[in-house]
């Protein structure tokens, strides 16, 4: 498909507003005007319905984490669910969306960014099959989820590279891991979806070796959508692999302002080196992906959904040591102990003390 020189990429924007063309100007014009906001915000969902050999992928925001939410002809396949307290996000856009059930989901490896809520999505819907790689982890997260699979009198099954599963008839292909690593990410499920002539490619957050690992094994991973591993960090997307991949989009899913850089300049310019037009969580917020095996077509929010507190801050407050740091300091606290503060007169007010490297 993405071989077809006359493919069109269409930015479907809400309200009846379509366009094809210059993809950046339109894109341009769709932040700017800030109509679609509010478009894919979980509250605002639509049931989805995507005919019988077409498909639907919604990179749902979740901030520096992966979900995604494939439908094709009735049929749902969820892949990666948010940190632990994107939960009540997940599920309300699953709801809005239609679920009742979910063909396939996969866990692609047990970090809490890629399976927070998967428990809770288990939990809340039917579910035919889950698919995660043979590794564990020691954290009450991953418990979590297999304590929900044991309750839908369930086994985690492991799917193994060259496996080829089916979602509503679409074939999805199983590239890795090809082996066990020491490192989670490297054990990443690595899998590619085809709709008629068209390939999306997700790869959780593999990094460099399982890369090399995966192209050792002579898959053909080339795809019109990559979904680019570990948000864009500079230890993944070898320029092999993207190579290889031959993508024309690159979805990252990545918090605004994370305490890792992500997605890093290095990577972004491997991206665009390939030619690929990149779309971030961070600056869209949702982002849908539809094909009907020929044609590719986006639409986004415009506008990262991720909360105006943090798309607003101008510092950085740590719960645990009740400081708060500019932007750019380099002892950021992580996620889940942040605290946003739009000046320096509510960071001291919420008895916040300037940190004292940044020297706010
Ligand atoms: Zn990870
Ligand atoms: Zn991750």
């Amino acid at each position: 498909m993405k071989k077809l020189k006359q493919r069109l990429l269409l930015f479907c924007l809400a309200l009846g507003l379509t366009g094809c063309g210059n993809t950046g100007e339109i894109l341009d014009e769709v932040i700017q005007s800030g109509i679609l906001d509010e478009y894919l915000q979980p509250e605002n969902v639509q049931k989805i319905e995507v005919p019988e050999g077409e498909l639907e992928v919604h990179f749902i925001d979740v901030g520096q984490a992966d979900c995604a939410l494939l439908a094709s002809g009735g049929h749902f396949m969820l892949i990666d669910g948010g940190n632990n307290d994107d939960a009540d996000r997940i599920l309300t856009y699953l709801q809005n969306a239609g679920v009742k059930k979910l063909d396939i989901v996969v866990g692609t490896h047990p970090h809490e960014d890629h399976i927070g809520s998967l428990d809770v999505a288990i939990e809340a819907f039917d579910v035919e099959t889950v698919y995660m790689p043979e590794v564990s982890a020691d954290t009450e997260t991953y418990r979590d989820v297999l304590k929900a699979v044991k309750g839908k009198g369930l086994q985690v099954q492991h799917p193994a590279p060259g496996d080829v599963l089916d979602f509503n008839g679409l074939p999805v292909e199983i590239f890795g891991p090809v082996k066990e690593y020491s490192n989670l990410n490297n054990n990443s499920i690595v899998l590619r979806v085809s709709v008629g002539e068209t390939e999306f490619l997700f790869t959780g957050d593999v990094e460099t070796e399982a890369e090399f690992d995966i192209l050792d094994q002579g898959f053909d991973i080339s795809a019109d959508v990559l979904k680019v591993s570990h948000h864009g960090s500079s230890g993944s997307s070898v320029e092999e692999f993207l190579a290889y991949t031959d993508a024309d989009y690159a979805v990252i899913s990545v918090g605004i302002g994370n305490s890792y850089n992500h997605p890093e300049d290095v990577t972004l310019k491997r991206l665009q080196n390939y030619g690929m037009e990149i779309f971030r969580t961070d600056q869209l917020g949702t982002i849908v992906c539809k094909t009907d095996g020929e044609k590719i077509s986006f639409r986004q929010e415009g506008k990262s959904s991720q909360s105006a507190a943090v798309r607003e801050a101008a510092y950085i407050g740590n719960k645990n040591s009740m400081k708060y740091h500019t932007l750019d300091c380099s002892s950021l606290p992580i996620e889940k102990n942040r605290a946003y503060f739009a000046d320096q007169a509510a960071a001291e007010e919420a008895g916040y003390s300037p940190c004292g490297s940044c020297k706010p």
